[in-house]
C-alpha cells in the first residue's frame, strides 16, 4: 500500500460497512482518485467527518497535481533514439537554416574547398556519409550546413567533392527544448538533424539567449 493509500485509509470512516461499492474501506481508498470518487462514502459528508473530507479532498488535488508536473517534466526530456541518453537540450538551426551549422575539420589537408562546395565526408566516430555544403571557411576549418544523405538532396546528377574523414570541431544552433546552458558548461545534446539521433557532448563556448556555440565536439558521451 503506498503512502498515499495509506493516508486516505486513515481518513475514511472506517465502517467496512460496503455502502461505496467496495468490501471494505481500504479497497475504496485505492481506487480513489479524484473529489468525486469520495461522494461514494455517504457517512463525509457528516459533520463528524468534515475536516477528513477537507483533507481527503486536498490529498486527491495534489496527487492530480504531481501527475501533472511529472507529465510535463516528461514532455521536455530529450532522449536519444539510437542510444537511449538523457540530453539536456535539443539543438535547431538558426532562424531561416536547414540545419544546425558545423565546424568541421578534414583530415587531408590537401583539399582544395570553396565556399558553395558540397562536402561528402564521415566523421570521426560516426558511421554515416553526410553531406554538406560550405557557407564559410578559414584556415583548415569548414562552416557547413548539413544538406543530405543523398535523397534529402533531390537529385542524382549533382557534384561533390571527397573530403573523406573529418573532425567535427564544433556545432551552432538554438535550444528547441530542454534547458539553457549556461557559458563554459559541459554538456549532452541532440543535434535535431543527427541521423541516427544520437546525443553528443561538447562544451558551451558562448551562449546568447538559446543561441549556442559548442566546441569540443565528442560522440562519446559520460
Ligand atoms: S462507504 Fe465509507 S465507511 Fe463504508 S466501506 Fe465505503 S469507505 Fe468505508
Amino acid at each position: 500500500m503506498s503512502e498515499t493509500v495509506e493516508k486516505i485509509l486513515s481518513l475514511l470512516p472506517g465502517y467496512n460497512c460496503g455502502s461505496c461499492g467496495f468490501r471494505q474501506c481500504k479497497d475504496f481508498a485505492a481506487q480513489i482518485t479524484d473529489e468525486a470518487s469520495l461522494m461514494r462514502c455517504p457517512f463525509l459528508e457528516r459533520e463528524i467527518f468534515r475536516k477528513n473530507l477537507e483533507q481527503l479532498k486536498e490529498i486527491v488535488g495534489k496527487e492530480k497535481i504531481d501527475e501533472k508536473e511529472e507529465e510535463e517534466e516528461k514532455e521536455k526530456e530529450v532522449i536519444g533514439i539510437i542510444d537511449g541518453l538523457k540530453a539536456d537540450f535539443s539543438l535547431g538551426p538558426l532562424q531561416e537554416e536547414c540545419s544546425c551549422r558545423e565546424d568541421i575539420h578534414p583530415l587531408d589537408g590537401s583539399l582544395e574547398i570553396k565556399i558553395g562546395d558540397i562536402l561528402r565526408y564521415r566523421p570521426l566516430g560516426c558511421p554515416i556519409t553526410h553531406f554538406a555544403k560550405v557557407i564559410d571557411k578559414s584556415p583548415g576549418i569548414f562552416t557547413v550546413h548539413i544538406v543530405g544523405p543523398l535523397h534529402r538532396l533531390g537529385k542524382n546528377d549533382f557534384s561533390f567533392k571527397d573530403a573523406g574523414l573529418c573532425m567535427i570541431l564544433a556545432f551552432e544552433g538554438v535550444v528547441v527544448k530542454g534547458k539553457i546552458p549556461s557559458v563554459c558548461q559541459t554538456v549532452k545534446f541532440l543535434p535535431e538533424h543527427c541521423m541516427m539521433q544520437k546525443v553528443h557532448s561538447g562544451i558551451v563556448v558562448s551562449a546568447e539567449g538559446r543561441r549556442l556555440r559548442i566546441e569540443a565536439i565528442d560522440l562519446k558521451v559520460w
